[in-house]
């Protein structure tokens, strides 16, 4: 399993980006913030710092 960020609620603030603790959040072409599964360890790290709740697992 691995955490997926809702484009829809996410504000791009990049606090996710910054506290995931194996850096598997970065941006797309779109610049968007995505999360890679295959890095993600499902800690809940982003949803947890998340402001409007956008990475859901
Ligand atoms: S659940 Fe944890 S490992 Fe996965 S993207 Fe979020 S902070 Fe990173
Ligand atoms: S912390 Fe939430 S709002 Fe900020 S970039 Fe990550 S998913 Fe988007």
């Amino acid at each position: 399993m691995a955490y997926v960020i809702d484009k829809e609620l996410c504000l791009g603030c990049g606090t996710c980006e910054a506290e995931c603790p194996v850096s598997a959040i970065t941006v797309d072409e779109d610049g968007k913030y995505i999360i890679d599964p295959d890095q993600c360890l499902d800690c809940g790290t982003c949803a947890g710092v998340c402001p409007v709740d956008a990475p859901k697992g």
